[in-house]
């Protein structure tokens, strides 16, 4: 605020040139991500999501397989994002994204009201939670108890083979119409 009476002093300085070794901190390599690659948790129709109960790269690796065999993304819970398992724009809840997909798999997470905000959209949801009394156990269609090391493989293989199945018939009946179709009916 100006004060009656008082004046500036105009003083002109030079900053001195920092050295490389004065900077505490060094760009080693800068890698951006091609737009491309971007997931967008908005649009997807099967999200496989992970929370705290991931522990680590081993777990998400586990996600991304089952995400991989459902034809969907990975998402997370803001635990996840915080550890460092997945970036931000994955992150479902009052402070992430808002996700409205077909399926949503929920994968250790515990099912805090601010996460439940950003997925109670989803037409299913799956939990897979060891603790019985998790609230996300509240907020699903199906509950599954137990370790997600153990059921998350277990899901996936058991997509895989059934994804199999359905494509063996397929191809079965389409060689049927072929041949079907090589003989018309009444010839
Ligand atoms: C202002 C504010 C905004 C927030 N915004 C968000 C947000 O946008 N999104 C969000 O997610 N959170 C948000 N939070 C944080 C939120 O309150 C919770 O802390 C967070 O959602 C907890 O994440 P989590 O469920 O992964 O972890 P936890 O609550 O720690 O739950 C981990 C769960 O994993 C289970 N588990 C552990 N190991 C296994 C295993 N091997 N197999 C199966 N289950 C296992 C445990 O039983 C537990 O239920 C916000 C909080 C605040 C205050």
């Amino acid at each position: 605020m100006p004060q009656p009476g008082r004046q500036g002093r105009l003083v002109r300085g030079t900053l001195p040139t920092l050295s490389d070794s004065a900077l505490l901190t060094e760009v080693v390599e800068v890698i951006r991500q091609p737009a491309g690659d971007a997931v967008h948790i908005e649009d997807a129709r099967v999200i496989v999501a992970g929370g705290r109960g991931l522990g680590g790269a081993r777990g998400l690796a586990l996600l991304e397989d089952l995400a991989d065999a459902l034809g969907g993304v990975v998402a997370g819970s803001r635990a996840a994002v915080e550890q460092g398992w997945l970036p931000h724009e994955q992150q479902v809840g009052q402070t992430g994204r808002t996700v409205r997909p077909k399926l949503y798999i929920a994968c250790g997470i515990s099912g805090a009201i601010q996460h439940l905000v950003g997925m109670q959209n989803s037409e299913v949801v799956v939990a897979i939670n060891r603790d019985p009394e998790a609230p996300i156990f509240r907020a699903c269609n199906y509950g599954i108890v137990g370790d997600l090391f153990e059921v998350v493989p277990a899901l996936t293989q058991r997509f895989r083979q059934a994804r199999q199945e359905w494509e063996h018939q397929l191809t079965a009946a389409a060689t049927d119409l072929a041949s079907y179709g090589g003989h018309p009916h009444g010839s």
